[in-house]
Protein backbone atom coordinates (compact mmCIF):
# COMPACT_ATOMS: atom_id res chain seq x y z
CA UNK A 1 0.00 0.00 0.00
CA UNK A 2 1.72 3.84 -0.72
CA UNK A 3 -0.03 7.15 -0.42
CA UNK A 4 -1.10 8.32 -3.21
CA UNK A 5 -2.59 11.61 -4.26
CA UNK A 6 -5.84 12.11 -6.45
CA UNK A 7 -8.35 15.15 -7.33
CA UNK A 8 -11.39 15.11 -7.40
CA UNK A 9 -13.10 17.65 -9.76
CA UNK A 10 -15.68 19.10 -7.59
CA UNK A 11 -13.92 18.54 -4.06
CA UNK A 12 -10.24 19.30 -4.98
CA UNK A 13 -7.18 16.71 -3.96
CA UNK A 14 -7.26 14.36 -1.34
CA UNK A 15 -5.04 11.00 -1.00
CA UNK A 16 -5.26 7.48 -1.19
CA UNK A 17 -3.57 4.52 0.52
CA UNK A 18 -3.93 1.94 -2.12
CA UNK A 19 -2.38 -1.08 -3.80
CA UNK A 20 0.61 0.49 -6.46
CA UNK A 21 -1.45 -1.98 -8.73
CA UNK A 22 -4.49 0.30 -8.33
CA UNK A 23 -2.38 3.63 -8.32
CA UNK A 24 -3.55 4.44 -12.04
CA UNK A 25 -6.83 3.41 -11.78
CA UNK A 26 -9.40 6.50 -11.20
CA UNK A 27 -10.27 6.76 -7.24
CA UNK A 28 -13.89 7.51 -5.88
CA UNK A 29 -13.79 10.66 -3.87
CA UNK A 30 -14.91 10.25 -0.49
CA UNK A 31 -16.79 13.68 -0.44
CA UNK A 32 -19.08 12.83 -2.82
CA UNK A 33 -17.84 9.53 -4.51
CA UNK A 34 -16.97 10.63 -8.23
CA UNK A 35 -14.11 9.66 -10.29
CA UNK A 36 -11.06 11.56 -9.11
CA UNK A 37 -8.16 11.40 -11.08
CA UNK A 38 -4.44 10.74 -9.96
CA UNK A 39 -2.58 13.61 -9.69
CA UNK A 40 1.43 12.81 -9.88
CA UNK A 41 2.98 14.50 -6.77
CA UNK A 42 1.24 17.75 -8.11
CA UNK A 43 -1.23 18.21 -4.78
CA UNK A 44 1.26 17.59 -2.55
CA UNK A 45 3.70 20.15 -4.21
CA UNK A 46 0.75 22.62 -4.94
CA UNK A 47 -0.37 22.17 -1.17
CA UNK A 48 3.49 23.21 -0.39
CA UNK A 49 4.14 26.02 -3.00
CA UNK A 50 0.40 27.58 -2.38
CA UNK A 51 2.21 29.33 0.18
CA UNK A 52 5.43 29.99 -1.44
CA UNK A 53 3.95 30.71 -4.67
CA UNK A 54 2.11 33.39 -3.27
CA UNK A 55 5.55 34.52 -1.67
CA UNK A 56 7.21 34.45 -5.27
CA UNK A 57 3.81 36.61 -6.48
CA UNK A 58 4.57 38.84 -4.12
CA UNK A 59 8.56 39.03 -4.46
CA UNK A 60 7.34 39.32 -8.28
CA UNK A 61 4.67 42.10 -7.84
CA UNK A 62 7.36 43.58 -5.13
CA UNK A 63 10.33 43.43 -8.12
CA UNK A 64 8.32 45.58 -10.30
CA UNK A 65 7.06 48.07 -7.44
CA UNK A 66 10.65 49.18 -6.71
CA UNK A 67 10.83 50.93 -9.59
CA UNK A 68 7.48 53.01 -8.50
CA UNK A 69 8.57 52.81 -4.97
CA UNK A 70 12.23 54.76 -5.19
CA UNK A 71 10.61 57.13 -7.73
CA UNK A 72 7.22 57.96 -5.32
CA UNK A 73 10.43 58.31 -3.03
CA UNK A 74 12.48 60.37 -4.91
CA UNK A 75 10.20 62.73 -6.27
CA UNK A 76 9.96 63.91 -2.50
CA UNK A 77 13.46 65.05 -2.46
CA UNK A 78 14.17 67.02 -5.55
CA UNK A 79 12.23 70.00 -5.97
CA UNK A 80 11.13 71.07 -8.94
CA UNK A 81 10.68 74.78 -9.27
CA UNK A 82 9.18 75.38 -12.59
CA UNK A 83 10.55 78.33 -13.89
CA UNK A 84 8.46 81.07 -13.03
CA UNK A 85 8.81 84.03 -15.05
CA UNK A 86 12.13 85.75 -14.56
CA UNK A 87 11.94 89.47 -14.20
CA UNK A 88 14.25 91.22 -16.26
CA UNK A 89 13.62 94.21 -14.90
CA UNK A 90 15.19 93.56 -11.16
CA UNK A 91 18.77 92.27 -13.02
CA UNK A 92 19.54 96.01 -14.30
CA UNK A 93 20.32 96.77 -10.91
ZN1 LIG B 1 -15.67 14.87 -4.85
Amino acid sequence: MALYDYACAGCGPFELRRPMAQAGDPAGCPGCGGPATRQYGAPAVSRIAAPLRAAMEADRRSAHEPARVTRTAGSGAPHHHPHGPSRPWMLGH
